[in-house]
């Protein structure tokens, strides 16, 4: 059925403004506004009902990592779900499509993360992972090990735990905290390095763990959660000197390591997970996207076999679980999803050819007298946008106002970027080609120059 039919772009637009609550969207502009209505996808191209196509340069929602409209992802879904569209993973049943699933996930990411709980997204995943750490500690004889320590700028999900361990204020404002998490500062040198050269300051930032574990008692203190790269907080690129500081006081201190691959997951760095970019040992690693490539919403935490021999020798039944764990389409769009990636190296392209060819592009961008930094580690980058060059101290009055008109001018030009504070973020489908990374430079050119 196609929706768009006989049908034009004010009428959606009319019944999204009378219905239609977005997330993360001021309701009352964009009904000022209105939404753009998006109908059709091939590649890394999107279009919407008037005819205007657009470059996806945000992959979706980071996620889209196998580029839009692959026939054989909605094969395989029609075949599941003529076959078995429905059955639940609870109460000693499994079926084919969750079983290979949990198999082929084992085998794509690091090494010893050799067990899977599914969830239906990346926020689902980490209030799994708010359980199960404390689950783990009582399991271990250790009940008051409860504090999660996260990141300011962090981004976790918008469930009631995953925004607790985010570190975004604005979220916390609006409803509230849930007790026992802290966050620290986040590895960001152009924001918070002050006077530190970029090594130094990263290595100060993984510190503050430390002194966070010391200040709140290394007998309270259950987990560290991180993702590799900040993606929602505006794709903050730590300095080398951080994860292996972090690695360090992981080790050394009695806390569990997880390691959020909800956008670094599945070829985004440039190598399988972000985990094997920054060499981490993750206790636990929550991954959502790019593992159906958003085809179907599907998550879940990958387990580390020392946590997991604990929870299954020890556990008994881990009160915990969604309908949909595990559902049978979605793991059947995520299976074929990963097959497509390691049959055609999607992969291999993006740190072969792909991000190298972008990143020498994106890197000039630093000479735009609009731009503080330009930063990128695989297919995700960021510019951070600055009223005045050179120095980082300066910043745009109010902060954000610059980003957001970048960001529409980028989507006028025909570009979909995403604008966090005042940084230009960018995280194209991995499949990217060289002829449309051409295009996309081209069209990030015109918009900073449009800005300017
Ligand atoms: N974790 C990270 C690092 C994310 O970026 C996101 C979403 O952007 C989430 C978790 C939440 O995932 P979801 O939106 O699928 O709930």
């Amino acid at each position: 059925m196609n929706l768009a039919r006989n049908v034009s772009t004010a009428d959606f637009q009319r019944l999204d403004a009378a219905h239609h609550l977005h997330p993360f969207t001021d309701t009352r502009q964009l009904n000022a506004e209105k939404s753009r209505v998006m109908s059709k996808a091939h590649g890394v191209w999107l279009w919407d009902t008037d005819g205007n196509r657009y470059l996806d340069g945000m992959a979706g929602l980071w996620c889209t990592q196998i580029g839009h409209g692959r026939r054989e992802v909605a094969d395989a879904v029609h075949a599941q779900m003529m076959e078995l569209e429905y059955s639940n993973t609870f109460f000693k049943t499994t079926h084919p499509p969750a079983a290979r699933l949990s198999e082929v996930v084992a085998e794509v990411t690091p090494d010893g993360l050799n067990h899977v709980f599914f969830t239906n997204s990346g926020s689902e995943a980490n209030d799994t992972v708010f359980r199960m750490v404390r689950y783990y500690w009582q399991l271990q004889d250790k009940p008051a090990k409860q504090i999660i320590i996260g990141r300011k700028y962090g981004y976790h999900g918008s469930t009631v735990a995953a925004s607790a361990l985010g570190g975004m204020d604005g979220m916390h404002k609006q409803a509230g905290m849930v007790p026992g998490v802290h966050h620290i500062t986040p590895p960001h040198w152009f924001d918070f390095g002050g006077d530190m050269s970029r090594e130094d300051f990263g290595v100060w930032a993984a510190k503050e763990l430390e002194r966070a574990i010391d200040e709140l008692g290394e007998e309270n203190v259950a987990a560290f959660i991180a993702e590799p790269i900040m993606g929602a907080g505006g794709v903050l690129i730590p300095p080398d000197s951080y994860w292996p500081e972090i690695s360090r006081i992981c080790s050394e201190r009695e806390i569990l390591l997880v390691v959020d691959e909800v956008i670094c997951g599945f070829g985004r760095t440039g190598k399988w997970f972000g985990s094997d970019t920054y060499g981490l040992k993750p206790d636990l690693m929550p991954i959502a996207k790019g593992l159906s490539s958003g085809y179907l919403p599907i998550g879940g935490v990958m387990v580390a076999d020392r946590v997991a021999d604990v929870l299954i020798d020890k556990g008994g039944e881990f009160y915990h679980g969604y309908t949909y764990s595990g559902h049978p389409a979605a793991c059947a769009a995520a299976l074929e999803n990963l097959r497509i990636m390691r049959e055609e190296r999607v992969v291999e392209h993006c740190a072969e050819e792909a991000a190298p060819y972008l990143q020498e592009k994106w890197r000039s961008f630093a000479d735009h007298p609009l731009v503080g930094e330009a930063r990128m580690v695989g297919l995700f980058g960021a510019l951070e946008l600055v009223p005045a060059k050179p120095g980082r101290t300066e910043r745009f009055d109010p902060v954000g106002a610059v980003g957001t008109i970048a960001r529409d001018f980028s989507f006028a030009n025909g570009l979909i970027m995403r604008a966090v504070r005042d940084a230009l973020v960018i995280s194209p489908p991995l499949v990217i080609t060289r002829e449309e990374i051409d295009q996309l430079a081209k069209l990030v050119e015109k918009t900073l120059d449009d800005t300017l």
